[in-house]
């Protein structure tokens, strides 16, 4: 099996005294039949036309988007993509099951991409810099036969788990089983606004992470790529709008670094660490 490695040219860095280093880059191809579902999928909440929107769908509705957004940044993020922390097997399949009922692929793709967006971030390999266009970084990049398969090379600490490569080929099984359950418990309500409507929002909170995130906000530390903190974004999160912070210090638990920077991920982390769930959380030298 091949490397990033040897898949990239030395010479992929740019130089960031380079003028040249932050100019645009040519942008990908979506492939336009296989992204019929993913624009479909937007269309399925106007449904709550004929269905009406139950409590019992709000609450639905509330419960998958942030439990799965935890499950986005606690799981696929911070432990599948940066190892922060450690956990048990049990918990782990648990991470990666959660993540994967998002509707954002399996472990090893969503991981395997974020591994070489910081490598390579704002460069040529980088799969989502907004410099290849805001809409490109912000789902064109997912939408391409470029990035479809799983990177290879980058994952092989948890490719070697059977149970995280079925569930990565078999990547329909979770969302489904969501969708299901939102079914049986609100009925067509619950199945179009606990599961589509969130799913939907779900994914253009976590997209914005790839592309307004190095786009709007504020630098804490000038590093070498687009990168911000943006409060907003954080709240939307659970964290991860501290983008800036992360870019600085991806191998970290915590992206809120300050007493106000809401980092509700870090602190859900910090509870599942009192309860023996994770441990080793990978702290900031401050913390
Ligand atoms: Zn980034
Ligand atoms: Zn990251």
């Amino acid at each position: 099996m091949s490397t990033i490695d040897d898949v990239v040219p030395d010479d992929a860095q740019p130089d960031p005294t380079d003028g040249d280093a932050f100019g645009p880059l040519p942008r990908g191809r979506i492939n336009p039949r296989a992204s019929i579902p993913f624009f479909l999928v937007h269309l399925v909440p106007l449904l709550a036309i004929f269905t009406g929107v139950s409590t019992t769908a709000l609450v639905l509705l509330a419960v998958t988007f942030w439990g799965r957004m935890f499950f986005i940044t606690g799981g696929y993020h911070r432990y599948f993509a940066h190892r922060t922390f450690r956990t048990g097997r049990v918990f782990q399949f648990i991470l990666a099951f959660g993540g994967n009922t998002a509707v954002q692929k399996g472990p090893l793709w969503w991981a395997g991409h974020h591994r070489i967006h910081h490598r390579f971030t704002d460069t040529e390999l980088d799969p989502h810099t907004p410099r290849k266009g805001f809409w490109w970084s912000h789902a064109g990049w997912i939408l391409s036969d470029d990035t479809s398969p799983v990177p290879d090379g980058t994952m092989k600490d948890f490719e070697k788990f059977p149970e995280l490569r079925f569930i990565s080929r078999h990547d329909w099984i979770a969302p489904w089983s969501l969708a299901l359950v939102c079914f049986l418990i609100g009925g067509w309500s619950g199945l179009v606004i606990g599961f589509f409507l969130s799913t939907v929002l779900l994914w253009h909170a976590t997209f914005l992470i790839n592309s307004l995130a190095h786009v709007f906000g504020s630098r804490r530390f000038e590093t070498e790529d687009t990168s911000r903190n943006n409060a907003l974004l954080a709240v939307l999160t659970m964290g991860e709008g501290w983008h800036n912070n992360h870019h600085k210090a991806p191998y970290v638990a915590r992206q809120g670094l300050r007493w106000w920077e809401i980092d509700l991920t870090w602190y859900v982390l910090v509870a599942l660490e009192k309860l023996h769930i994770v441990h080793d959380l990978k702290r900031p030298r401050s913390n």
